[in-house]
């Protein structure tokens, strides 16, 4: 049987290369004459400090990684191109969006979010699908996920909520009682923790799941108006989504499921886009909206904030070098190019700290000049940045200093953002009296139908039911405010499961 273009790689090199194998050299490019023997006193050994062929490899090996992300730490990638099919000048003067087939080249990432860089990609997660935009203006890094939505609308519990995913500290097992006791204390989780437990919860590959840049942004235009914005990029393949029993089976026959299938789709040809829109909602219906625009935990009902069609997003070339190209790829919300801006959204306001931070940490404080990551579309000399850990260049022997005499680089005031203004008291405002459920009273009783609905319940009860009991009847609580059927298909299914629950006695408020 033929085998596919992922497990053909080796032979594809081995064909590339003409003639007979290249001299192999040491790091600093000396010729090795052995690499089978290290250099020792007699045959037995000891070994020798000198022996720099032994010494330059494992010194090098000792490194080989760099800290894994705390997040979306199991990933795929791959680049193509951004095709502007349809005019949006009216709300943005981003160049990406400048003219209809006009194409931007792109590098996606996609990933899951709580496992370690070697987990089964078929899990029940969230996936992330961040997209970096090679515009001429800079880098624009839309750093989204395939749900419209997020559990959290506050970043300080953002760390507190990954370690719920993560590992008990003591156990070093993932634990539901520390997922469920969060998600139930938290009733802003119930709409994306609904998402999660239905079919897309588990989607098959990351070709067949929609992306969403999921925060509200702004886009600004050239007479400096401004409305804010979603994006959302539809699958061209067609949502397919794998059943929680294939998905346990896939995870121990191939955990690199959906790696696999992105490479050798793109390898093939065959490849994946998105069809790319925006919905637009201008300040004043902003002030009007029964929601609060820059909640996280909300989506913009679709009727009301239609989905505007821009371009299509393709993936047609793998990456050469995963661990460069791909591992060291590196997002940051706050990488935004003039004509987009943020909202004032929390959680967007929290990761335009945490992703720079993040990479500073990795990547070091020049991950911005490793070739995936750098504004390979705008100059090279660009600022007064300087020095560093890794760095590559010298910006041409510009001056490092402003303001100079020496014609360093100048500022360009047209690209100004757009004057806001704030008023209000400082505060920490816990969310009093928001209506965390009728969105998802919307998509349990209008979007799902009964045999998603089932699925829904039954995979709930897999992962609840591994939850000490009183957390158990908090969470179903929570759900029963979504619909009380929903509440009570809970319990009959955690019931059938061994788990008898008391909703409505005694304790339930613990
Ligand atoms: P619509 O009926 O216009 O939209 C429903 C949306 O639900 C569609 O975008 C559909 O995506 C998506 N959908 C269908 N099945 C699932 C699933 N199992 N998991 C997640 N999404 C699914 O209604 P509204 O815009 O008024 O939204 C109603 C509810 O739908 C929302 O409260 C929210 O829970 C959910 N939703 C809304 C989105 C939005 O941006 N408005 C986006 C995604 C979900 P598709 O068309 O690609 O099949």
């Amino acid at each position: 049987m033929a085998r596919d273009p992922a497990s053909e790689q080796l032979n594809q090199y081995k064909e590339k290369v003409q003639d007979k194998p290249p001299v192999l050299l040491t790091g600093n490019g000396a010729p090795i004459a052995n690499k089978t023997a290290s250099l020792t006193v007699g045959p037995r050994g000891p070994l020798l400090l000198q022996d720099f062929v032994y010494l330059d490899e494992m010194s090098h090996f000792d490194r080989e990684r760099i800290p894994e992300r705390v997040v979306h730490a199991k990933g795929a990638g791959a680049f193509g191109y951004f095709e502007v099919t349809h005019d949006i000048t009216q709300y943005t003067t981003a160049k990406v969006f400048s003219k209809i087939g006009k194409k931007t080249p792109v590098a996606v990432r996609f990933s899951t979010v709580g496992g370690e860089s070697g987990s089964a990609d078929t899990v029940r997660d969230p996936r992330g699908f961040a997209v970096k935009f090679y515009t001429e203006e800079g880098i624009w890094d839309l750093v989204g996920n395939n749900t419209p939505i997020f559990f959290i609308k506050d970043p300080l519990l953002f760390a507190s909520f990954i370690h719920t995913q993560k590992r008990n500290p003591v156990t070093h097992l993932k634990d539901m009682d520390m997922f469920w006791d969060f998600i139930s204390l938290r009733p802003e989780s119930t709409h994306q923790t609904m998402i999660l437990f239905s079919d897309r919860g588990i989607p098959d590959g990351y070709r067949h799941m929609n992306g969403y840049g999921s925060h509200t942004f702004k886009l600004v235009n050239k007479d400096k108006e401004f409305v804010y914005c979603k994006f959302h990029y539809k699958t061209d393949q067609g949502i397919k989504n794998i059943v929680a029993e294939k998905a346990a089976e896939i995870s121990s026959q191939d955990p690199d499921y959906s790696i696999r299938d992105l490479y050798n789709a793109i390898a093939k040809k065959n490849f994946p886009s998105w069809t790319f829109y925006i919905q637009v909602m201008t300040q004043q219906q902003a002030d009007k909206l029964q929601w609060n625009p820059f909640d996280l935990t909300k989506v913009w009902p679709h009727k009301e904030y239609p989905l505007i069609p821009v371009g299509k997003l393709v993936l047609d070339k793998n990456p050469t070098n995963y661990f460069a190209d791909v591992e060291q790829m590196a997002f940051d919300p706050a990488h935004m190019v003039p004509g987009i801006e943020p909202s004032p959204d929390k959680m967007l306001q929290g990761r335009l700290f945490a992703y720079g931070d993040t990479h500073r940490h990795r990547l070091g404080p020049n991950h911005l000049q490793i070739p995936v990551n750098c504004p390979y579309k705008t100059i090279s000399t660009m600022n007064y940045q300087r020095d560093g850990l890794m760095t590559m260049h010298n910006q041409n022997g510009a001056p490092n200093y402003y303001p100079n005499s020496f014609k360093g680089p100048e500022v360009c005031p047209a690209v100004k953002s757009l004057p806001f203004s704030v008023f209000s008291d400082v505060d920490r405002y816990e969310p009093v009296d928001e209506d965390d459920f009728s969105q998802v009273t919307n998509f349990w009783q209008k979007v799902l139908d009964t045999n998603a609905k089932t699925r829904l319940v039954n995979n709930m009860v897999a992962s609840l039911s591994g939850a000490s009991t009183f957390i158990i009847e908090r969470a179903v609580r929570n759900f029963s405010q979504v619909d009380v059927h929903l509440g009570q298909q809970l319990t009959e299914g955690l019931r059938k499961a061994g788990k008898i629950i008391n909703i409505s006695g005694k304790g339930a408020n613990l």
